[in-house]
């Protein structure tokens, strides 16, 4: 389904591959390269739910609170039930969204409602539920896209329980992939929404521009990000934020890959973009502290224990290893310690 290259090589294979096309480039990014087949044109039978939800071959992957149910122990592996085990937790279902398929099993996201709070508790035996984000790292790709998934249908089913134009409740229909007004002078259709947010690794010569926000964990690092407005282009918004964020003005601005990032509903635009200007002032206040890092400097602050980087699981991580990579002797994934 997807271009084998990017299953099979390491970075390094990659790096001497040769370029990468976009498709190749977001498929390396962690929550995409997931096999399933969402099969969208099965959405809109109204008997799928009941013909599917209790087969033996249907998975069904719980979400609360906008976290994920893993196992406990060691192993930690994501938790989808089926069969007896899956009755309970239908019947605190405050929505159920049909995935798509994989392998000859159909997945559903359930999202769980609040107004049982004891019910979770009642899956104990099976795991806890955690934030996707810190348990990435652990995940095989193929599983982590899915549960990526689960939880951003999940998150929006919850916020869209109501109509936005007329205030009347909504009903899901089409498999949990569109809600409609119940009011019959309104009627209005809502789809699942997608926010859109630029993050964007901005270079001038040996160096990169990297920011952090007062709330970071200490010495905590990373690009700068921000999300689309309204009436601007994807690369306008580039040169915005990052001018807005730090005073430095972006001259030249190519797109790199994109990351699905459920935390909650947005997708990552990742570029490069080429600095015109080394000065900066932190202008909006969004940032505590911004600099520019060659990858000399790079090296020892993170074997001093005077840096951190993202995580390896995010976009962002990648826009900084492949700048660094690039025409450099020594991997970025080499010297760091980030899951
Ligand atoms: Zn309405």
């Amino acid at each position: 389904m997807y271009p084998k290259k990017t299953q099979i090589l390491s970075h390094v294979e990659r790096m001497e591959s040769g370029p990468l096309d976009h498709l190749e480039r977001s498929l390396l990014n962690y929550f995409t390269a997931s096999s399933l087949n969402r099969q969208s044109a099965k959405r809109h039978d109204s008997d799928l739910l009941d013909e599917r939800l209790r087969k033996p071959s249907s998975f069904l992957i719980p979400v609360c609170q906008s976290k994920n149910l893993f196992s406990n122990g060691d192993g930690i592996q994501p938790v989808f039930l089926r069969g007896p085990d899956a009755d309970g937790l239908l019947a605190h279902a405050d929505s159920i969204t049909f995935l798509g398929e994989m392998e000859g099993a159909s997945y559903f996201a359930v999202g769980l409602t609040d107004d049982n709070p004891g019910f979770p508790d009642a899956l104990a035996p099976h795991g806890q539920f955690k934030d996707l984000k810190s348990m990435g790292p652990l995940l095989d790709r193929q599983v982590g896209g899915l549960l990526a998934y689960a939880r951003a249908m999940v998150h929006w089913h919850s916020r869209h329980r109501f109509c936005g134009d007329c205030g009347s409740p909504t009903a899901i229909v089409d498999s949990g992939h569109r809600r409609v007004c119940t009011s019959g002078s309104c009627g209005e259709q809502h789809f699942p929404r997608t926010d859109p947010a630029i993050i964007v690794l901005v270079a001038r010569g040996n160096q990169c521009l990297l920011g952090r926000q007062r709330i970071w964990p200490k010495d905590f690092y990373s690009v700068i990000a921000g999300f689309v407005e309204p009436g601007e282009s994807l690369e306008e918004a580039v040169v915005r934020e990052v001018y807005e964020e730090t005073s430095i003005e972006v001259e030249e601005v190519l797109y790199h890959s994109s990351q699905p990032w459920p935390f909650p509903g947005s997708v990552m635009l990742g570029f490069t973009g080429r600095a015109g200007s080394s000065s900066i002032m932190l202008n909006d206040h969004e940032l505590e502290d911004a600099r520019w890092f060659t990858r000399e400097e790079i090296i020892a602050a993170l074997k001093q224990g005077k840096l951190r980087l993202p995580g390896k699981i995010s976009i962002a991580y990648r826009l900084i290893e492949d700048w660094f990579d690039a025409g450099w002797p020594i991997c970025l994934g080499a010297i760091t310690s980030t899951p």
